[in-house]
């Protein structure tokens, strides 16, 4: 899945209990995007590839580095640390990640055919590595709805609670949304 998709199935986990504030919500959103982080070595692969001295950095690292429990460990410690509500946040945390996992073995097969296998196991044991045989492409229509569930899910909660990741990049814009939504589908008891 791309990084988008990770990003607002990400979200909902983190919206799954309204106790979290702001900053916890936004620890739990991240856990399930930087996995892909180990993909960052694309920016160095792809301007050296047709050198003498090609940097597979993407080809050896993706998948490798930062798909696997050793940095779910370190991911979900973090959270941990980070967060007030230490227990929850750090469990959603722990699920955010994981959500990244499975969707990427079960939608990310490449436009080669290739399945990125994931040596979930690292860094204790490169074996098994993990891949689904039903895994669809990276542009499947699954894909697709699985955003669109997931798009509902953030315009509900906006609708709701009052606030969506746009708050991230401007309160007001944010605003802007939920005074949006709630005009469009008036809230039976507006308190
Ligand atoms: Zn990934």
């Amino acid at each position: 899945m791309n990084v988008i998709e990770h990003f607002f199935i990400g979200w909902c986990i983190a919206s799954a209990s309204s106790a979290l504030d702001r900053r916890e919500r936004l620890i739990i959103t991240t856990a399930a995007v930087i996995p892909d982080i180990d993909g960052l070595g694309m920016l160095v692969e792809i301007p050296t590839r047709n050198t003498n001295h090609p940097l597979l950095w993407w080809t050896d690292y993706h998948h490798i580095l930062a798909h696997n429990i050793g940095f779910a460990v370190v991911v979900t410690a973090v959270a941990f640390a980070m967060a007030k509500r230490r227990a929850l946040t750090s469990t959603l945390t722990a699920i955010a990640f994981h959500s990244h996992i499975l969707g990427d073995l079960a939608g990310a097969r490449g436009p080669d055919g290739y399945q990125w296998p994931i040596p979930y196991f690292l860094p204790f044991s490169r074996t098994p590595e993990l891949s689904w045989d039903g895994q669809w492409p990276l542009n499947g229509w699954q894909n697709f709805v699985i955003t669109g569930i997931s798009l509902v899910i953030t315009f509900y909660v906006a609708w709701s609670r009052g606030y969506s990741p746009l708050g991230y990049l401007s309160e007001r814009a944010d605003r802007a949304l939920v005074e949006t939504l709630r005009r469009r589908f008036p809230q039976r008891s507006a308190a």
